[in-house]
């Protein structure tokens, strides 16, 4: 006993990641449909950019496959695979594999649903562009929802006044660009990488935003995508389409890290999960990137 004592008291003197992240009371979660990775060293994205800089990214986080919208939105927002959740396609509405396991609200478990059953009375959020993020996720257990029908500005102006009026725990705000350019102009155009600053300027909308509402130092930021592309579409195997952006800002994330992690997509709801102190459940198989928080 007396020799366990030092070992004991370092373990309480020394800050843990997890004690460091106990500041973040918000999480806004950004989802670009669309934004491959290997686009943004070239692509004029100052917002994007200083969010690197000064935090943890890696431009090498992978999607599952296909490459394809609803079923690596759904992986992200599920912590798994298709195989387990069941959504498999690009617009799946339902899962065309019977989910392994659903919860309260008859739907795979999604972060939304287990932070309503651990945490009843937090507030969460969810805001999407493309109407498809709907069937993903148990609507009965997010305090606000709001569809913005694929209209960008009305997406980003309803993000504003949510992150405003309610500071939610958690928010996830969906925008359907670069990927309406990607599919009419192709990636890798100059169309494409116009159409990225416009998407930066969105991005840097919402981090004026939770610096209004007064939280900038309590909320960490992420941005990700759900796929990449190659051509005119996606679902493919290139890495063009399969590396996506994880790029992680604020309250005990580490500034101007490269994470040398092996990350996946489904990789992000465990890792809200770990941020906020809530138990993942067995059916979901990602990691925490604990590496991007600062010891
Ligand atoms: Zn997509």
């Amino acid at each position: 006993m007396k020799r366990l004592f030092p070992f004991v008291l370092l373990m309480l003197l020394l800050p843990s990641a997890q004690a460091q992240v106990k500041k973040a009371k918000h999480i806004i979660l950004i989802g670009c449909d669309g934004l491959g990775a290997y686009a943004i060293p070239q692509a004029d994205m100052p917002h994007v950019k200083a969010l690197m800089s000064d935090g943890a990214w890696t431009l090498k986080a992978r999607s599952v496959l296909p490459s394809s919208s609803a079923v690596n939105w759904a992986s992200m927002l599920m912590g798994t695979g298709p195989t387990m959740h069941g959504y498999t396609e690009w617009g799946s509405q339902t899962p065309e594999i019977p989910s392994i396991e659903q919860n309260r609200y008859r739907l795979f478990p999604s972060i939304f649903g287990v932070i309503r059953e651990q945490r009843p009375h937090a507030k969460t959020a969810a805001v999407y562009s493309w109407p498809g993020i709907g069937y993903l996720i148990e609507k009965d257990a997010i305090s606000t929802v709001v569809s913005a029908n694929d209209n960008e500005d009305l997406c980003t102006e309803e993000a504003i006044r949510v992150i405003k009026a309610e500071k939610p725990m958690f928010m996830f705000i969906h925008f359907d660009e670069p990927d309406h350019t990607g599919h009419a102009a192709g990636h890798r155009t100059e169309a494409y990488y116009t159409k990225l600053t416009e998407v930066d300027a969105r991005i840097g909308k919402i981090k004026q935003a939770i610096s209004d509402a007064g939280i900038a130092d309590q909320t960490i930021l992420i941005v990700t995508s759900d796929h990449g592309g190659k051509d005119k579409g996606h679902g493919g195997k290139s890495l063009d389409e399969v590396e996506v952006p994880w790029i992680m800002h604020g309250v005990g994330v580490k500034k101007g890290t490269p994470l040398s992690s092996h990350i996946i997509t489904y990789d992000m709801a465990t890792t809200i999960a770990w941020i906020l102190g809530i138990k993942p459940p067995q059916s979901w198989r990602g990691q925490a990137i604990t590496e991007a928080f600062a010891k």
